[in-house]
């Protein structure tokens, strides 16, 4: 039987280990901290699409699309919610990037609606009458990431996946070196190990990019939608060091989560009071009601993001038994189940259900490992 190792239990690994578990194979997952916790643990869980770079959007598409189905069998407790994005349009040029998502998402099958101020403020009443309206997708949802990835990981565990609690400090042609030295074979190893996959392959160009988020206490309806303002993608596409965009959920427990920022090349984990008061500060002005919510908790989390900005998706070129599943950015939570169908169609050398080459590694390896992090140019 072949034997596949899948490094790192957050939501790609264990994605990955359901899968490849459930076609049959042998899957023996090494994972060393708390399950499901960096990115994924510090994830909003908002399961959407936008643009970006070639295959971002394919990408995001048929996760977002396979969780619906995946949410019927991983239920109830990964709190998957059809929420509804509401992407909020500040001004003109915003109001024309809309209508362009719009006509994206009605060619691949979407319901939207463009909202008037006045339809929005009906939806959302509590929102400042600031937008010139916005770009509504009823059927976008959230969930909660670290949960669901403990569920994955049961699944697979119930078909037979092992789970070792070790950490990995070498990748072999045949397998991998744990800490300690003891070494696991296997025919194929899958590299889900999010930012700090640069750590076993120095090569990849993966970089962090920090961001920061905050949880209130409970405040049942005074957001009903994920309102995320169109400039998000600009946030995502900067080059900038630094940047930020309107980010508010509501989770089903009544508690607002509070986004978002984004930060090149920074690996320290410990939050910054100054994003914490500048997000905090950016909400209230959208969401007057927030100024006399308590906020409880605030934290950081790596984003593993690629120089291109197209996820790492594939075999490496110096050992093609060495499956990369990285650089989802943003979007890991949303694109798991379909990273997990790739790697599964590599592993099983059967058709894959989405052109695979936009994620593909040839040419986009660093040729000089110590760019591929902390020191790339901007
Ligand atoms: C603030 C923030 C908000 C976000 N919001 C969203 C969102 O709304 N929607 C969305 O789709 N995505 C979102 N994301 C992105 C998403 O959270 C990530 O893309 C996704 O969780 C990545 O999952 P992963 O399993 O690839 O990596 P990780 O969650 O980082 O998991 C990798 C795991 O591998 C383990 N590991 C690493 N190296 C080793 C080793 N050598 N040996 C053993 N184990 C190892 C680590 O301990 C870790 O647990 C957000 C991210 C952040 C930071």
């Amino acid at each position: 039987m072949t034997e596949v190792l899948v490094i790192g239990a957050g939501i790609t690994g264990s994605a990955c280990a359901w899968r490849l578990a459930e076609a049959g194979f042998s899957v023996t997952v090494v994972h060393e901290a708390p399950i499901g916790g960096e990115a994924t643990g510090a994830g909003m869980g908002h399961l959407t699409v936008h643009e970006g770079e070639a295959g971002v959007w394919e990408l995001a598409l048929a996760g977002r699309s396979l969780w619906e189905r995946w949410a019927e069998e991983l239920e109830p407790d990964i709190e998957y919610h059809r929420i509804g994005t509401l992407w909020l349009i500040p001004d003109e040029q915003a109001f024309i990037l809309a209508r362009r998502l719009q006509e994206r998402f009605r060619d691949c099958g979407f319901r939207t609606e463009l909202l008037d101020p006045v339809e929005l403020g009906r939806r959302e009443p509590h929102l400042r009458p600031y937008w010139l309206g916005a770009l509504y997708v009823p059927d976008d949802a959230t969930v909660y990431a670290p949960r669901a990835a403990w569920r994955l990981l049961e699944r697979a565990r119930a078909r037979r996946a092992r789970l070792i609690r070790a950490r990995v400090v070498a990748l072999e042609p045949d397998g991998v070196r744990l800490a300690g030295g003891v070494c696991l074979k296997a025919d194929y190893t899958v590299i889900a190990a999010g930012v700090q996959a640069v750590e076993l392959l120095p090569d990849l160009p993966v970089r962090p990019r920090r961001g920061h988020l905050l949880v209130s206490e409970r405040r049942p309806g005074l957001v009903r939608h994920a309102l995320v303002s169109m400039s998000y993608s600009a946030t995502v596409e900067s080059r900038q060091q630094a940047s930020w965009a309107f980010n508010v959920h509501p989770r089903p427990n009544g508690q607002l989560l509070i986004g978002s920022c984004r930060e090149w090349d920074v690996w320290d984990r410990r939050p910054d009071p100054k994003w914490g008061a500048q997000l905090l500060q950016e909400a209230c002005r959208y969401i007057p009601e927030l100024a006399t919510t308590n906020v409880l908790r605030s934290w950081t989390g790596l984003r593993a993001a690629s120089r291109d900005g197209r996820p790492l998706i594939g075999p490496h070129p110096q050992e093609p038994c060495w499956i990369v599943a990285t650089a989802q950015e943003g979007l890991g939570i949303t694109m798991a189940p379909a990273v997990a169908e790739l790697v599964w169609a590599y592993i099983s050398a059967k058709e894959p259900p989405l052109d695979p080459s936009p994620y593909r590694l040839e040419g986009r390896l660093c040729p000089n490992p110590s760019q591929s992090a902390s020191t790339a140019a901007l």
